[in-house]
């Protein structure tokens, strides 16, 4: 295959993501790396959007799904459940914070959220609080791109076309204190400023009328990896609990090792009522997400109907929960969250190292394997890339073309304006990788940053 077999190609049929937009053409993966079909090398250094956590050749998971599917590819859930399904929901219960021990599987995170938010519901209703539907969430945040996740979401570019269409949620301020703490305020007051908007907009709404409050645990792409300062998470359990607000942490992309810690809420010491976990969970290597509830609010809904008001094809898919349950067991076996933290303190470390004082990087954040880079004009006053620069997007087409997967995102401050490139690597890269994430990512911004100034 000649070397314009790297070149992208356009799509006769298939409606893709971005139809203008030509596709280069994966034929194959080996560790952490995407092989196209000329043979070029692509180190998938975002693991897509923070999905492959094991990288694209993990012997085991591929075992284990092959022999699961020899077996037994599908069976509806309403019918039976199978030894993979059940060993899974084990698993994740016994390693999940506090009581949180029920696990509803579904097909990634837009699911588990639309799960999250109608068993919330239901809850409400069965514990005889019909009034209970109002939802607070934050802006700048991504929740799935369905109806009630888009709803959810604060992302506005996203949502712009649909409005009609969106159930009314309300949207508190991101916590993000690059940009919006106060310069005579520490990190704690800080938090606990914006915590106190979501108990100003419950007692707006009148609590009877809300149902729960919906976050990232560490922001994700929208925003690029922001950790919450200390103390932010604790304040918003304490106003949830006061006025009999559910806590839907979502950790569809901070959770399952990402961070350092299976779940990310744990390095807070908060449990939440509701926690959904995908990309992570199955590591790209079957579609899978999961919706995890505190044992008191499945007892509720079960207790009262008997059933939650759910289901999909797919729910529980065994396939799928055979390839998470291989995965979660390799990323025990080989004591990845130990790499995470070593290799994301390494990768912390080097991009310090060769960006803390570029002129064009604002500020280096994250935590774990889940870090991101936001690049402004102007360092020092802050200045973001006006948005016709289209910086994020030019990050990822130089990147691919000098061999690096990252995951580059526009509009991070309103929507139209700030950009940030984010890195999630597999949880098993080495040193080696580092260095050659942080010399590949180097050239890209430097072109793309020099070009744009
Ligand atoms: N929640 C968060 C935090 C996400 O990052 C995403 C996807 O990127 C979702 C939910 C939606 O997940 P999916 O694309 O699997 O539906």
């Amino acid at each position: 295959m000649s070397d314009s077999a790297s070149a992208p190609v356009s799509s006769a049929h298939v409606f893709h993501r971005a139809p203008k937009s030509a596709m280069r053409v994966a034929a194959g993966g080996d560790g952490p790396y995407i092989i196209d079909r000329a043979g070029k090398r692509y180190l998938d250094a975002s693991g897509g959007a923070a999905v492959s956590c094991l990288g694209h050749s993990h012997p085991k998971v591929i075992a284990a799904l092959k022999s699961q599917i020899d077996r037994l590819a599908f069976v509806h859930t309403g019918f039976f459940t199978a030894e993979p399904i059940e060993e899974l929901a084990d698993m994740l219960a016994a390693d999940a914070p506090g009581d949180l021990d029920r696990v509803y599987f579904t097909s990634g995170g837009s699911e588990s959220l639309e799960a999250a938010l109608k068993l919330a519901r239901q809850y409400f209703v069965d514990r005889g609080e019909p009034s209970r539907h109002r939802i607070v969430a934050r802006r700048q945040s991504y929740h799935g791109n369905t109806l009630g996740a888009l709803a959810t979401g604060g992302n506005m570019w996203r949502r712009r076309a649909y409005e009609p269409l969106l159930v009314p949620v309300s949207h508190i301020a991101p916590c993000y204190p690059y940009r919006d703490r106060r310069e005579d305020e520490g990190d704690e007051a800080y938090g606990r400023r914006i915590a106190d908007e979501l108990d100003a907009e419950i007692v707006r709404l009148g609590a009877d009328n809300v149902m729960c409050f919906v976050a990232e645990t560490v922001s994700g792409a929208t925003l690029g990896c922001v950790p919450p300062v200390p103390g932010y998470l604790k304040r918003i359990r304490e106003i949830c609990d006061r006025h009999g607000v559910l806590l839907i942490l979502d950790e569809v992309m901070c959770g399952m090792g990402r961070t350092g810690t299976l779940f990310a809420c744990e390095q807070e010491g908060v449990v939440p009522d509701i926690a959904i976990i995908a990309k992570a969970l199955g590591a790209g290597y079957q579609p899978i997400g999961a919706m995890l509830a505190r044992r008191g609010i499945f007892e509720t809904v079960v207790g009262a109907t008997g059933y939650f008001q759910h289901g999909h094809t797919y729910t529980g898919h065994v396939s799928a929960c055979a390839a998470a349950l291989a995965v979660q067991k390799a990323i025990k076996e080989e004591d990845l969250l130990a790499n995470v933290r070593a290799r994301g303190a390494e990768l912390a470390e080097a991009l310090v190292e060769r960006f803390g004082n570029h002129h064009h990087v604002g500020d280096i954040r994250g935590r774990g394997l889940f870090l991101a880079l936001e690049l402004v004009a102007d360092r020092t006053t802050r200045t973001p890339f006006a948005a016709e620069r289209k910086v994020a997007a030019r990050i990822k087409e130089t990147a691919l073309e000098n061999g690096l997967m990252c995951y580059p995102m526009g509009g991070i401050i309103d929507g139209i304006s700030g950009d940030h490139v984010m890195l999630a690597p597999p949880f098993n890269i080495t040193s080696s990788h580092v260095g050659e994430i942080v010399d590949k990512l180097g050239r890209t911004i430097e072109a793309v940053t020099t070009a744009a100034a």
